[in-house]
């Protein structure tokens, strides 16, 4: 299976942004499939810029209503109606700045469905939590609990120690950490939950990406910062397995 380079542009990017780096994307033959998700507003720009490539469009974040009095929410069906296919759910900054519990990521995972949208679920420890050789109790639980029944989404293991911060887990970390996962998935999806993608997330750079994706279980990287340029975030796509 290719493996799924996806760009977290988080609250980054204006308007004027989105004709160059799409056309950069599209420019380019990597071996991976490209997803990029940049904030709401510049969705459907983005769509407009990426028709007719094979480069898939996604959100950062639905509300679990499919409509209603939320007031500065944004619903899944309006996500799909924008041109995404995919939308990121649970990033840990969600879960710090908006209190966004397992249950609520599992609503709102719910309602990305139900759209037709494919989520991708982040779980992660913190370093307090890794520290205490808690982490393996922490990402199963977020699994178990912020998955809906027969989910058949991407999963995004991101140690919240190392987003934005350039630090990375050891290979051995890393690859520990995905077979736990998997397990995890097996047993609570069963033959389905051995299929699903399980990106890596967490300060991939041009430089350390051909190392991490070539880790077993490895299905791709979930990339912030380095997703901002496109010569990087090509450049991380150039090191994914084909295959
Ligand atoms: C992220 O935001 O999901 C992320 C992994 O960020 P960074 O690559 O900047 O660490």
């Amino acid at each position: 299976m290719r493996q799924v380079i996806a760009g977290n542009w988080k609250m980054h990017g204006r308007p004027d942004d989105v004709s160059a780096y799409a056309a950069a994307l599209a420019a380019a033959a990597p071996p991976a499939t490209l997803l990029i998700c940049p904030p709401f507003l510049l969705l459907e720009r983005f769509a407009a810029a990426l028709a007719g490539t094979d480069i898939a469009l996604g959100a950062q974040d639905c509300h679990w209503a499919a409509r209603g009095a939320h007031t500065g929410d944004i619903a899944a069906p309006m996500l799909a109606q924008a041109g995404a296919s995919h939308v990121i759910l649970g990033h840990s900054e969600r879960r710090a700045d908006h209190a966004e519990s397992n249950a609520i990521v599992r609503a709102k995972a719910q309602a990305a469905i139900a759209a037709g949208l494919t989520p991708i679920i982040c779980v992660g420890e913190t370093e307090a939590e890794r520290d205490a050789g808690e982490a393996a109790d922490i990402v199963t639980t977020q699994l178990r609990h912020s998955l809906p029944d027969g989910f058949a989404g991407l999963i995004a293991y991101e140690p919240v120690w190392a987003i934005g911060t350039g630090r990375t887990p050891g290979a051995d970390d890393i690859t520990a950490m995905h077979a736990t996962i998997r397990a995890a998935l097996a047993a609570q999806l069963g033959e389905a939950g051995r299929a699903l993608p399980i990106l890596y997330g967490g300060s991939v750079k041009p430089d350390n990406a051909a190392a991490i994706l070539a880790l077993p279980e490895v299905g791709g990287a979930l990339v912030g910062g380095a997703s901002l340029q496109a010569a990087d975030f090509l450049a991380i796509a150039a090191s994914a397995r084909g295959h």
